[in-house]
């Protein structure tokens, strides 16, 4: 078994035109396209957001990759309005290479927890390989894969998705593992687009130690 930590991967692109391109899309609305600047983006965003004018921000659209564990996976598929690109245990065979699985923080500091969680693990992996040893195809072992099995998945949505997303899952109520990706990534759009994602609340309780790496691709 492989261990790792989890990481989102930001596709890079022209932060500053990414704003006027919205920009040029809100201001048909008023009819002020001849009030743009080079400067005029950001105010004029603000004050679409301040209004609640909102469908503004779908002009424009941003991919994150997102390694982490199947279970976190399953919640971020759940947002509906979206395009994804995931890791298939159906069509990937870990036969040959250990399965990679992402570290669960919270059991790292406790013994007993610890070896708990490693030796269910250990456990699903030998009867993965015993599945496929026995003839099974990998999308029929794949019953016995642990949760915490490590998946790579692409996530593309618009800037409103992004809002909505980041507001729920880097929340206190969100899951640990979930706010470990999504508060540095959310921190990580800040520094980006501050104007888009500065009203952002998130969990400041949560140890930074945890934060999972951001990178920009
Ligand atoms: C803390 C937490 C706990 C959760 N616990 C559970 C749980 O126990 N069980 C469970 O099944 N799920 C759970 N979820 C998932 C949750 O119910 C949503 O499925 C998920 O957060 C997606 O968000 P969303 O519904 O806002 O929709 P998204 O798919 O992100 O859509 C964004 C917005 O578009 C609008 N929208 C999208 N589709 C429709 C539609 N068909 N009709 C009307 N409006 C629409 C809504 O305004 C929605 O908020 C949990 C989520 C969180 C954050």
């Amino acid at each position: 078994m492989k261990l790792i930590k989890p990481e989102a991967h930001i596709e890079n692109q022209d932060w500053t035109s990414l704003l006027q391109r919205l920009e040029t899309k809100g201001r048909v609305c008023y009819k002020s396209e001849w009030r743009m600047t080079d400067d005029s983006a950001e105010p004029f965003i603000k004050f679409l957001i301040q209004r609640g004018h909102l469908s503004v921000l779908e002009h424009a659209s941003v991919s994150v990759k997102f390694t982490v564990d199947r279970g976190v996976s399953h919640e971020i598929v759940r947002h509906r309005i979206g395009a994804y690109s995931q890791e298939s245990t159906r069509f990937c065979n870990y036969e040959e290479d250990d399965i990679t699985l992402i570290e669960p923080f919270f059991f790292a500091g406790g013994y007993l927890k610890w070896s708990a969680w490693e030796r269910a693990c250990s456990e699903a992996e030998s009867m993965y390989q015993r599945l496929l040893d026995s003839g099974a195809t990998a999308q029929e072992a794949r019953s016995v894969l642990p949760n915490s099995l490590k998946t790579e998945l692409w996530a593309t949505y618009n800037l409103r998705v992004w809002r909505h997303f980041l507001e729920l899952r880097a929340a206190k109520t969100a899951h640990p593992q979930m706010r470990q990706v999504a508060i540095p990534l959310l921190l990580k759009f800040k520094e980006l687009m501050p104007v888009i994602f500065d009203g952002i609340p998130y969990d400041t309780a949560f140890p930074i130690k945890h934060y999972a790496e951001v990178i920009i691709v």
